[in-house]
């Protein structure tokens, strides 16, 4: 199969709906990552998805939307999930709920849930709209790949498998939404994302937040989520970080002849003297943002051993330490 690049034109945008109705899967972006979609009433396209990324069935799909009605259409809502989607939708924000019997089992992989978006971007909500159907869409990445956040890391992952991808540009958040599940008497966070736990709570009152990281390195144990090409290790981050990722880098890595590379804060760059580095902008929100896009690079550029910088815990410094910690499957200095 050929796989063609196209700009979002509104004509472009129409093709993409009719091949989504039609059962084909189009990569679009949104505000977290790319996303690799089909109609989610269609099992028969939603298993091109799974064959395309060569995604294990066990792993659910999340269904975006375009409005509140195909939220309806797809999952039972409550007045809690009703005040949450009023609140922060569209956003990067996904929620777990009960799923209505349209929904073809493949998309959710069995369970009588389903998980339900409404992304905050104007070229998957013109797609989703025009094609007039929920869409499914896991990232568009090979399955145990970063994912991706611009149109060139899904050509390189999936070129010959799926017929297009729309280029929006660079994603602007880079990492993947917040997950809830509004299934519990306490809905609980499942997966951290840009929308931080005090933004919620601000709407429903308390959840659960203690598997954060739990739920990561839950993750890590089953068929590893992220397998960058290079090794990744990372640090966590307190005052003398970054002699000992000076001491990790001379010693551990160059005496096994690796080729490493340090992602660090504009802040630390002088820090490394002469050592490699990539710089992964000045703020916790800069580095979250091209984290994964480093990475790629880092591969690109033939690095075998990526050393991360740690960040302060807390919002999206803990979203960005569990991706780490998925990425490097565990793998702190
Ligand atoms: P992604 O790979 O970013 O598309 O995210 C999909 C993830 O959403 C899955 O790996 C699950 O963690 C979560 N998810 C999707 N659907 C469900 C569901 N029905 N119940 C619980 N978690 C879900
Ligand atoms: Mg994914």
């Amino acid at each position: 199969m050929e796989t063609v690049i196209l700009k979002p034109s509104e004509e472009n945008i129409a093709k993409c709906a009719e091949l989504i109705r039609k059962g084909e899967t189009v990569a679009f972006p949104t505000e977290t990552v790319y996303g690799l979609g089909a109609s989610a009433l269609s099992s028969r396209a939603a298993e091109k998805i799974f064959a395309a990324k060569g995604r294990p069935a066990t792993n659910p799909l999340i269904i975006h939307v375009a409005d509140k009605a195909q939220i309806e259409a797809v999952a039972e809502t409550d007045d809690k999930s009703r005040r949450l989607i009023d609140a922060l939708m569209p956003g990067p924000l996904t929620l777990v709920l009960p799923k209505k019997s349209v929904v073809p089992d493949i998309v959710t992989a069995g369970f009588d849930t389903v998980a339900v978006r409404m992304p905050d971007h104007p070229v998957a909500l013109a797609l989703i709209r025009e094609a007039g159907v929920p869409v499914c869409a896991p990232s568009a990445n090979t399955s145990s790949r970063p994912s991706p956040t611009m149109a060139q890391h899904v050509y390189d992952d999936l070129c010959g498998r799926v017929p297009v991808i729309l280029d929006g540009g660079k994603c602007p958040l880079g990492l993947e939404s917040t997950i809830i599940n509004m299934t519990e008497s306490v809905p609980r966070i499942m997966r951290a994302g840009s929308v931080d736990s005090s933004d919620i709570e601000r709407v429903i009152g308390s959840v659960n937040k203690e598997s954060v990281m739990i739920d990561s390195l839950a993750d890590i144990k089953t068929p590893a989520h992220f397998v960058p090409k290079a090794e990744l290790t990372f640090s966590a981050f307190y005052e003398n970080m970054c002699s000992v990722i000076i001491g990790y880098y001379d010693t551990v890595a160059l005496l096994r002849g690796r080729r490493p590379v340090i992602l660090c804060t504009a802040e630390h760059a002088a820090e490394y003297g002469g050592r490699e580095i990539s710089v992964v902008g000045e703020s916790v929100s800069d580095y979250a943002s091209c984290l994964f896009e480093k990475i790629r690079e880092a591969e690109k550029n033939n690095y075998d051993l990526i050393i991360a910088e740690g960040v302060p815990l807390g919002g999206i410094g803990t979203t960005l330490m569990s991706r780490l910690m998925k990425l490097s499957n565990g793998n702190v200095i």
